[in-house]
């Protein structure tokens, strides 16, 4: 990913004394291709490649950062330049319903997003109402519902009446929804829409239609980010047809880091609202430029990461853990089951590990997670729930008949057990360690 390219790309200034006309250009060469790798747009990458450039040639060695760190910034600015400095702002209606109309591609991510967009507006402590006309496949209408159900909506069904599918039923079950969410007293509306393959003229001038019917306040694109440049050409077709409001990258949890995200900015001039993360309601967060330039450099996401924790996590508990697997005691297996559950709240071992920095400490982590199998998270739990209360409490009484027991208990074989305690019994004394010089704390705050 482009992570790792960029980082390839900064290692060949590592060790260099100043920035030199030399040194920057080889580094730029490096950075150009990278993004280029990583498809973002032609255009976008020159005009990055000057900015950096000028910034970068001719400026002090500053003494306090090495020469990589200094491009590193200077290449951390640009990008968050280019993406915008802030959060962007959802508009609301002074007079409600505020109306969202949710425009795209087939399979970009819509009636997923729909959902998820709701989702977040109830945590925000808004009434959404959700409605769907895409009406050409009634599939696509009973997923919504689904979806609905699933994070107790409002949705409006409609009653299709045997009637063609066709503008006149979109428009007709447009009106009628924005009439119920005034009267339930919803103060947003949700119109899931249908997509095609390719932009085509029906589907254009649909869109059109209901933008002249709803006036929506909110005109959101939803990309499938994993698209790549496909997505920035047909996001900037829509825009230039109805004037977006927002775009919204669908799929970012998947290979595709940051190439769309930085284009399609720079190419429509609107701003990323919200990314997708998964196939769940709750796998959506605000864009943040700043964080995602962090992930696309390999800083990993640590902000989003912390923020999940705050909300997730018993943040006492985990305080308690690390003084306690930092101090000379040690924790012990239950403790370490009792994080083990935490960090399960957090989601899929392999999503938390991709958010980390790919530097320092954490080096690998992300080649790492695509070879983590979640199944062993839980025999690991298994297994400490097979032990008995004392085991668990000091892992030095567990013998061979012991561990016998415990893995005929937990489903597992003794290897399994003897791998679980071996690697606990290391974490322990590295943790142990690095509570003696504060060195694990220094690791952890160089890395960011
Ligand atoms: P629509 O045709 O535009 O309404 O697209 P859907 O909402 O039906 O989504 C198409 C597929 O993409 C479904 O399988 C979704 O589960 C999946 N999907 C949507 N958003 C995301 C996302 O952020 N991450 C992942 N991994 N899958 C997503
Ligand atoms: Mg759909």
């Amino acid at each position: 990913n482009l992570s790792d390219k960029l980082q390839r790309a900064f290692k060949s200034l590592r060790g260099q004394g100043t920035i030199t006309e030399e040194n920057i250009g080889e580094a730029l060469r490096e950075i150009r291709v990278a993004l280029l790798e990583a498809d973002v747009n032609l255009n976008v990458v020159k005009d990055l490649i000057d900015h950096i450039r000028a910034r970068a040639v001719g400026q002090e060695v500053m003494t306090a950062l090495s020469p990589t760190e200094q491009v590193i910034k200077i290449v951390r600015d640009e990008l968050i330049a280019l993406l915008g400095k802030d959060t962007a702002r959802f508009k609301f209606a002074s007079q409600p319903p505020t109306v969202i109309l949710m425009a795209g591609l087939q399979g970009s991510g819509k009636t997923t997003t729909s959902g998820k967009l709701a989702a977040w507006l109830q945590k925000g402590g808004h009434r959404p109402m959700l409605v769907s006309v895409d009406v050409y496949r009634p599939a696509a209408r009973e997923q919504l519902k689904i979806v609905a159900k699933s994070i107790k909506a409002n949705l409006y069904e409609g009653d299709l009446k045997g009637e063609t599918a066709g503008t006149a039923l979109v428009e007709r079950l447009a009106k009628e929804a924005r009439r119920e969410a005034i009267i339930t007293g919803c103060d947003t509306l949700i119109v899931d829409t249908a997509g095609r393959l390719h932009i085509d003229e029906d589907l254009m001038d649909e869109m059109q239609r209901l933008k002249a019917l709803l006036n929506p306040q909110e005109i959101l694109f939803i990309a499938d980010a994993m698209t790549g440049q496909d997505a920035v050409r047909s996001a900037d077709e829509f825009h230039k047809r109805f004037s977006l409001t927002g775009i919204v990258l669908t799929k970012m949890d998947g290979d595709a880091r940051g190439g769309a995200a930085l284009s399609i900015r720079h190419v429509t001039g609107q701003p990323v609202k919200f990314i997708g993360m998964g196939e769940k309601p709750d796998a959506f967060e605000p864009f943040h430029p700043d964080r995602i330039v962090s992930r696309i450099l390999g800083m990993g996401d640590i902000m989003t990461l912390i923020e999940k924790a705050e909300e997730k996590l018993d943040r006492k508990k985990s305080e308690d853990f690390a003084k306690k697997a930092l101090s000379g005691d040690g924790f012990s297996l239950e403790d370490f089951r009792d994080q083990l559950r935490q960090i399960k709240k957090l989601g899929s071992l392999q999503s938390i590990m991709k958010m980390l920095p790919s530097v320092g400490p954490f080096q690998g982590i992300q080649q790492m997670a695509d070879q983590v199998d979640e199944s062993q998270f839980t025999r690991v739990e298994a297994i400490i729930n097979s032990m008995t209360k004392k085991e668990r409490a000091n892992h030095e009484i567990i013998s061979g008949s012991r561990r016998k027991r415990i893995a005929n208990g937990s489903g597992t074989s003794v290897q399994e057990v003897n791998q679980l305690l071996r690697q606990y019994a290391q974490m322990r004394k590295m943790f142990k360690s690095a509570g003696k010089g504060g060195m694990l704390q220094r690791k952890l705050m160089g890395s960011l």
